[in-house]
């Protein structure tokens, strides 16, 4: 397949000569995908040049950032979003960029699961947490035969599956109840640690797999997982032709054509609300900014640390969302090496697998079109998560003689890769654990005497790209009604 050439945009944002005091109407801070979704949204309805995104780094996008390099197109973050939540493809094709909509290769969508040695097929019509289809999990070797059978027992209502034992458990406690330990260790959790790089046992089922953990509560999972999913052509995943940092890169052209306002190398260190209403943002160098409604569009820890000596009611309650670290690796191999026919593989952090510490790796080339020149491959390999965060001390170096060492014993790779790129992203990935409804409420209640400040962005009440783009055109939607 031949990667196609980028089209990535290049960002003009406007430049403050110096950083002085301004009084615009909306400040965003934040320009991920939920800060530049909420101001998307607020410039629909208000004058644009009375908005301004503020941005600590020296670009937009976030964990979106895509990286052309020799004919490979590198996702150093987010590489696709859920095809079944509209939000990313409806703000897509507003951009323009409906041509570039790419669904994942599912005729090739098949996950293996590295155990004990060897790869096994993820048993057919798992989903997320538990089966769907009996005869796959009665034929799967990745499991006990005592687990197998018990769990089709469950299935097929022979046996009774254990009632719930608190109104909001965990993923552990919903995926051992209903199927076992062995199923929770070396499927559920490796799935979950794929988009939480989180820890099970301590996760919510309610948040992390809603419709899921309510059918659990009320004892119909079995039923629900039996109901056949809705026949579409549609892929499971959606992806842009030149990559997720395209469509920030896109939001970010369209919103400064209006008029919005972006300073790019601008960390807000403090945000101290106004005894007659608004806000004053204080800058590590002096000078700031002073806003009547104001987005904080940051992972959790980060929009804590700018309420800590202000409002440490805020600060207090956004540091009870816990977050995780990743590292992602990309390496690019010409030509590509003997490879599993598949779209990755997932390594569960069993005893047998202790060894490893590879959690995931995704065949790129395989899941998307255009992600690397025909004949070659792009693997791309995650380390770290809440198990692991040690990782992200290694250097580079080690990190990548690592995932060559470790892709050398999960799939017999040796070739060496023509090149490969590193990237960490610290506390980037929100904990939806045992407790998250409460956390929220503690936070809508500390957030009460500010009626022109929302919050925005994955700690809340969604992790994908999708929900934050929701979640920040919501801040927005909620500061205009207000
Ligand atoms: C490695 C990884 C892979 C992922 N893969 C997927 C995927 O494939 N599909 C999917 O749907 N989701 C995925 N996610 C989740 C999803 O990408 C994120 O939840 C989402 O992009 C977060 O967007 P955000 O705008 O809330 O935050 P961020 O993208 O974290 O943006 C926050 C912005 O705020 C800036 N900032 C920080 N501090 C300050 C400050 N003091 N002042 C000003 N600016 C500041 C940062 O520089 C950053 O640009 C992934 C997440 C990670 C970490």
């Amino acid at each position: 397949m031949q990667a196609r050439p980028s089209r990535v945009l290049e960002l003009s944002p406007r430049p403050f000569a110096t950083r002085v005091t301004v009084n615009p109407s909306f400040v965003i801070v934040g320009a991920g995908i939920a800060g530049l979704s909420a101001a998307w949204e607020l410039a629909r309805t208000v004058d644009p040049t009375q908005i301004f995104i503020l941005e600590a780094s020296d670009r937009t996008g976030g964990v979106l950032q895509s990286l052309p390099r020799e004919g490979f197109l590198l996702e150093e973050g987010a590489d696709s979003f859920l095809t079944a939540k509209p939000a990313a493809t409806q703000l897509a094709r507003e951009l323009g960029l409906g041509d570039q909509l790419s669904g994942s290769r599912d005729q090739q969508r098949k996950t293996f699961i590295y155990q004990a040695g060897r790869m096994w097929d993820l048993p057919e019509g798992w989903r997320m947490v538990a089966p769907a289809r009996v005869s796959p999990i009665l034929g799967t070797g990745l499991l006990p035969w005592s687990e197998r059978l018990a769990t089709a027992a469950r299935m097929t209502g022979l046996f009774p599956t254990p009632p719930p034992a608190s109104e909001e458990e965990s993923v552990a406690t919903l995926v051992r109840r209903h199927c076992g330990e062995a199923s929770l260790r070396r499927i559920a959790a490796p799935l979950l640690s794929g988009v939480y790089g989180g820890d099970p046992e301590s996760l919510s089922a309610t948040w992390t797999v809603p419709r899921l953990a309510q059918a659990a509560q009320e004892s119909r999972l079995w039923k629900l997982l039996r109901q056949p999913v809705a026949a579409g052509s549609d892929s499971t995943f959606t992806t842009l032709g030149d990559g997720m940092g395209s469509l920030a890169a896109a939001l970010t052209s369209a919103l400064l054509a209006k008029g919005v306002n972006l300073e790019l190398g601008c960390p807000v260190q403090e945000v101290v609300p106004q005894p007659q209403g608004g806000f004053r943002l204080k800058l590590p160098t002096g000078g700031g900014y002073s806003a009547e409604s104001l987005v904080v569009a940051l992972p959790a820890p980060r929009a804590a640390s700018l309420f800590a000596a202000s409002v440490p009611t805020v600060a207090h309650a956004l540091r009870q969302i816990r977050y995780g670290s990743s590292v992602t690796v990309n390496l690019a191999f010409r030509p590509a090496p003997q490879l599993p026919q598949g779209f990755g593989f997932l390594v569960p952090a069993t005893r047998e697998n202790r060894a490893l510490r590879l959690r995931a790796c995704t065949f790129a080339h395989r899941k998307f079109d255009h992600r690397a020149p025909e004949g070659d491959a792009l693997l791309r390999v995650f380390y770290g998560g809440m198990l692991d965060p040690e990782v992200l001390r290694l250097p580079d170096i080690e990190i990548v003689n690592l995932a060559r060492e470790e892709l050398r014993q999960t799939c017999g790779i040796g070739a060496t890769p023509n090149f490969t790129t590193v990237h960490r992203w610290r506390e980037a990935l929100a904990q939806y654990e045992v407790g998250h409804g409460a956390r929220l409420q503690v936070i809508a209640t500390a957030l009460a005497p500010f009626p022109r400040l929302r919050l925005a962005g994955n700690a809340y009440q969604g992790i994908g790209v999708p929900d934050c783009i929701e979640n920040g055109a919501r801040a927005a939607r909620e500061l205009l009604a207000g």
